[in-house]
């Protein structure tokens, strides 16, 4: 099947120009699921000619603004727009209280049913979702409020072997997500700094350039697509070198850039 995933937003924490904040599409056979949903997603979404009311399923990494921002305006314009298809969104426990929390606050209300699906978890690796084309596990990593990375793999038809892509974002250096990610046909992890900055990624819980290449080369993964650019970096020449030289088969992420799975 045609697996690939569309960047809707490949920068930090802070948007620019060039680089909104987390968000990406993939498309596995027809079937869309968006990952992270931060400020701007609905635009972003529009833009890259992805119909909105064709996503039936959300995961979000974790409830940090550059990753969750923009699920209420996302969820309220597909009411808006006359949504009546039942929804599953997969985010840490919280999600659904903020967002219930919001629609009260501000008089908003969506009609559509939300299937919550809140992961609480601190080891080892959880299936949150199954669908007909792909299924998603998920496992905790390492940053300052709980997060967690996405396994998702193709449900095979036929005799095709089925494809996996695998999603890290945000997280510190740790080889304990290796069993998870390994051996996945396209790992996405989060490259905010590059190496000379190695203290500052340590305290803010976030990936070197060179860290994120040696996580792809231990989990022995097809292709390496780095994301989550910090917006000091207007070029990203610099990480892909660094990342380059533990794990050559790299690629940096652009907004609307689409990547096959392969
Ligand atoms: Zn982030
Ligand atoms: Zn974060």
């Amino acid at each position: 099947m045609n697996v690939f995933v569309t960047i809707l937003g490949s920068g930090a924490a802070l948007p620019t120009g060039v680089r909104r904040c987390a968000a990406q599409v993939l498309n596995v056979g027809g079937f869309k699921l968006l990952i992270d949903c931060a400020e701007g997603t609905q635009d972003r979404i529009r833009y890259n000619h992805l119909k909105l009311q064709s996503l039936g399923t959300v995961i979000i990494s974790h409830l940090h603004g550059d990753h969750f921002f923009g699920l209420p305006g996302l969820l309220s314009t597909m009411h808006l727009c006359g949504r009546t298809e039942p929804m599953t969104i997969v985010a840490p426990k919280g999600a659904k209280e903020v967002i219930e929390t919001t629609f009260e606050l501000t008089g908003n209300h969506v009609e559509f049913p939300i299937e919550w699906r809140e992961m609480d978890f601190e080891e080892g690796m959880q299936r949150v979702f199954e669908g007909k084309r792909l299924t998603v596990d998920a496992f905790p990593l390492v940053h300052s409020v709980p997060t967690y990375g996405f396994r998702i793999t193709e449900v095979p038809r036929g005799s095709n072997t089925p494809k996996v892509y695998s999603y890290c974002c945000d997280t510190a250096y740790t080889e304990s997500i290796l069993p998870f990610i390994k051996g996945s046909d396209l790992l996405c992890l989060e490259c905010t700094f590059a190496d000379d900055l190695a203290e500052l990624a340590e305290t803010r819980c976030h990936l070197t350039a060179s860290q994120a290449g040696r996580l792809a080369r231990l989990a022995e993964v097809g292709q390496l697509l780095l994301t989550h650019i910090s917006a000091r970096y207007r070029e990203p020449e610099i990480l892909l070198q660094q990342a380059m030289s533990e794990f050559p088969n790299t690629v940096v992420a652009e907004d609307s850039m689409r990547v096959e799975v392969r």
